[in-house]
């Protein structure tokens, strides 16, 4: 196939600049050896995240000069709510400062509805911050995934779908009463950006529907997911994206999202209803407590126009093309040089198999997090642990929980990076690779209560 290059062309540069392994050396330790702590002028290339990390385009920036600034109703938050409604089919937009903070908002006020004597939620698989604010509102997570996500040298088509006999046994086992709801996340990030099936997204909320739970997207990666279900499900290869979003969306009557991913912005989220007036009045008055008022949740005038302009930017066949396919890229370019990826790539990222790659280092000395500290040392480049790390401890018993897979993310912001600085990382990671046996494990010397892997710091094993 004849390769297509990226579909935009650069109008703005912003310098990076490649440091000395001495600086680099350096760098690490006063963060702790922990790259989230580093500072990013010290990073070449930045694979952190996906997250608010992306490039906004002309006519985003050009929307923000027109924005309106109102404390209340504001023109711009009607625009994001008219657009939300003409993508999602959702009547209510409450926005919100980012991701978590319509979570915050929302499953606390769905917990409090439900009134369960032993609350769970149950998804394909909670990302982390969901996780926090549904056990800070006193109920457990529970996940559902597929097991065909673990194991990550065969290739399957959906690694993010919902096990639906495990999905079936769990609402069996709880009773659906103490079920307050289905959250299905688009893509899975956890089991590598995998997307979700429609057949199995439809399935899933099937089951839940008939039980009477009430489902939640997670909308995060929503336009990703949908060009997955274009390209690889039956009898979608010719449907528009935003028809096959509609049809994701139809599964549910709520939405959460953080606008820092597929809403092309730099910061921003919302939750939305499709028609739950009363559920949506109980969040709008949250929203005034904790995030602003309800037409502007936290976030600018500005900010809200951006992301009316990005939500329909990122269905953009053109753009979703070359967004998977550069993420493929650079997976197919380590798995030509023999390093183990969960394989296919998913949406957002390449997910490294550090388990595989570092067999000689336990869960519990986090592989993936010391091959991310190996790589900056060697290259600059900055990637994440999604593993055990990020898990963290049983809330209940306090001992560490063993992730399902341990990655090391390589994350691609959106329309920031060329191919070439791909090749680079690629480069990089088959040098770090030729002496994975000499890796060390990593301990904790500061290990914080919550979120623990944003801030905690460590020294390596035997030091
Ligand atoms: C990032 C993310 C969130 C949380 O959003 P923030 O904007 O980071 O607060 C929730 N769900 C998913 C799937 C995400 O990727």
């Amino acid at each position: 196939m004849k390769r297509i290059p990226e579909p935009f062309r650069i109008k703005t540069i912003e310098r990076i600049a490649l440091t000395t392994r001495a600086h680099r050396e350096q760098a690490l330790l006063d963060a702790g050896l922990n790259p989230f702590l580093l500072r990013s002028d010290d990073v070449f290339i930045d694979l952190l995240t996906d997250s608010g990390s992306g490039a906004m385009s002309d006519r985003q920036w050009a929307a923000m000069m027109a924005a309106d600034e109102a404390y209340a109703g504001s023109r711009s938050y009607y625009r994001l709510a008219d657009t939300i409604e003409k993508v999602f089919g959702h009547r209510h937009t409450v926005p919100a400062h980012q991701g978590r903070g319509a979570e915050q908002l929302l499953y606390p006020e769905l917990v409090k509805r439900r009134g369960a004597k032993q609350p769970v939620f149950l998804s394909n698989f909670h990302f982390d911050t969901t996780k926090l604010h549904i056990e800070l509102a006193g109920a457990r997570a529970l996940n559902a995934l597929t097991k065909e996500a673990l194991d990550t040298a065969t290739y399957h088509d959906w690694k993010g779908n919902f096990d639906l006999e495990e999905l079936a046994r769990l609402i069996e086992t709880h009773g659906a009463a103490n079920v307050v709801a289905l959250v299905a996340t688009v893509t899975c990030n956890t089991s590598g950006g995998q997307p979700v099936a429609l057949a199995n997204l439809r399935a899933a909320s099937q089951l839940a529907r008939e039980a009477g739970i009430p489902v939640v997207i997670d909308a995060t990666r929503f336009a990703e997911n949908a060009w997955f279900i274009r390209e690889r499900e039956a009898g979608q290869a010719q449907r528009e994206v935003a028809d096959i979003v509609r049809d994701m969306m139809a599964c549910a009557d709520i939405a959460v999202m953080s606008s820092k991913k597929d809403g092309l912005v730099n910061i921003g989220g919302f939750c939305s209803f499709r028609d739950d007036q009363d559920l949506f009045r109980a969040v709008q008055e949250r929203c005034v407590v904790s995030e602003g008022f309800i037409t502007y949740g936290g976030l600018a005038g500005r900010d809200m126009e951006a992301l009316a302009v990005g939500l329909e930017e990122a269905m953009d066949a053109d753009y979703l093309r070359y967004r998977v396919g550069q993420v493929a890229y650079l997976g197919e370019r380590l798995r030509a040089q023999g390093i183990p990826i969960q394989h296919p790539t998913g949406g957002h990222a390449v997910f490294v198999d550090a388990a595989a790659l570092l067999p000689h280092l336990p869960a519990d000395s986090f592989p993936a997090h010391a091959l991310a500290c190996e790589l900056y040392l060697e290259a600059g480049v900055r990637a994440v642990e999604i593993g055990s790390l990020l898990l963290g401890r049983d809330p209940v018993t306090g001992l560490q929980e063993k992730a399902p897979l341990e990655s090391m993310r390589l994350t691609i912001p959106r329309r920031v990076y060329t191919n070439d600085h791909m090749d680079y990382v690629a480069d990089a990671l088959a040098e770090v690779a030729r002496r994975a046996a000499r890796i060390r494990g990593m301990v904790f010397t500061y290990e914080p209560a919550l979120l623990r892997n944003f801030t905690a710091r460590f020294r390596w094993a035997g030091d």
